[in-house]
């Protein structure tokens, strides 16, 4: 059994993949060739978004759209410790200081009643104190930024989170790299209101290329055309490719992978209805296993499901589940052991491991079950009760 299993994927879209690739060898347009466009419309329609500028990763994405805004020192950008490293680490590498915010317990989402108590602790205008980072005793921040991520492809609070942002005048970048293909309220995740969205194409993302890529969604004109230029080293525009009028870098997306998005993205939709059903079947299969907390059912939308991930009992030696799992042949993944606050590299920042009690407990207790759009349902059960016997409670 694979853990995301992206051969089965290629096996049904293979003759597609093929001709769009083999289309690009034979017009040899490798850099922003007509599939780049092609896919921009397709992707900015997708999501009900006026822009998408294409771009080389995720990471890329969130450095681009950071850099635009002119976010750095000074400024207190806040975000959510449970995340993958890029998220604070695009924050922290513009200057600007991550100010992290706990997280629910149930959605593993930031906790937008506490990121209103830390954007008050930032202001100076908080009653009760919030935990900020050490470093904002001896300097001295204004509040810039939200940067939300939909985790494991559940969609954030979007109310909450853009209610406080409008009153505190923030604005808000959603890292949608583990969300693309989900809903909130009836809209596409990336295209649910925030001032710009990053998404990541990385191979095992719910869409996914054959390398890296990335992708900025907003509904703003003047950022568009800066990210447009940024990420072609500050060009003036596409007709003016030698006048450089700002410092970008190279941060494009190829035309093979923009023609393997397209091949792709023929088949998603179905994709993320075989998701929904197999996050529903090991929701069946998981009642029967009353130590282990599924995922939630979002609420107000709906997951990309691009991890299926479960809570282990308080106490419980994860590696020995994880090790015993492994020996029956399941794969299985922890997302993620420690909280970005608990990074060596953010170590400057000055945070205790404790301030953020929920992440502390969750990081402990998380774990990554197989999930991709073809796994069957005998794969599933087979997954469940390798988990329970690991737990032996079986
Ligand atoms: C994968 C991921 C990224 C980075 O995307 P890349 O395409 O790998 O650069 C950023 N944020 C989150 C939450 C991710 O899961």
């Amino acid at each position: 059994m694979e853990y995301n299993d992206l051969k089965r994927q290629f096996l049904r879209i293979e003759d597609i993949t093929r001709r769009r690739m083999d289309a690009v060898l034979a017009h040899g347009q490798f850099i922003m060739g007509p599939e780049v466009k092609e896919l921009e419309e397709r992707l900015a329609t997708r999501v009900q978004s006026t822009y998408c500028i294409t771009c080389a990763s995720g990471t890329m994405a969130l450095d681009l759209i950071l850099d635009a805004w002119g976010i750095g020192p000074g400024d207190a950008v806040f975000t959510t410790p449970f995340s993958f490293f890029a998220t604070a680490e695009s924050i922290a590498k513009t200057g600007a200081t991550p100010v992290f915010v706990d997280i629910n317990p149930q959605t593993f989402n930031m906790d937008s009643t506490l990121l209103g108590k830390a954007v008050d602790a930032v202001n100076g205008a908080s009653a009760a104190p919030y935990p900020l980072p050490g470093i904002l005793k001896e300097k001295l921040c204004r509040a810039r930024a939200i940067v939300t991520v939909d985790i494991f492809g559940h969609p954030a609070s979007y109310e909450d989170i853009l209610r406080i942002a409008r009153n505190n005048s923030l604005l808000v970048l959603e890292d949608g790299a583990q969300s693309f293909g989900g809903e909130y309220r009836g809209r596409p995740l990336c295209g649910c209101g925030c001032d710009a969205s990053a998404a990541s194409f990385f191979p095992a993302k719910p869409l996914g290329c054959y390398g890296d890529g990335g992708a900025v969604f907003t509904d703003d004109k003047e950022l568009a055309e800066r990210v447009d230029s940024l990420r072609y080293h500050g060009r003036k525009d596409a007709a003016n490719k030698n006048d450089n009028v700002r410092l970008g870098t190279n941060g494009r997306l190829d035309t093979l992978q923009a023609a393997i998005l397209l091949a792709k993205l023929d088949v998603f939709d179905d994709e993320i209805g075989l998701r929904q059903m197999a996050a529903e079947r090991y929701h069946a299969l998981l009642a029967k296993v009353p130590d282990v907390a599924a995922p939630l059912m979002p609420r107000d939308g709906a997951s990309a499901w691009a991890q299926y991930t479960v809570k282990l009992p308080k106490g419980i030696d994860r590696q020995r589940v994880v090790a015993r799992m492994k020996e029956s042949g399941i794969p299985t993944a922890v997302f993620y052991p420690k909280g970005l606050h608990a990074q060596d590299a953010l170590a400057y920042l000055d945070y205790s491991p404790e301030d953020f009690p929920v992440v502390q407990d969750i990081c402990s207790r998380v774990l990554s079950l197989p999930m991709h759009p073809y796994i069957t349902e005998e794969e599933q059960q087979a997954v469940v009760t390798g988990l329970r016997s690991a737990l032996n409670i079986a």
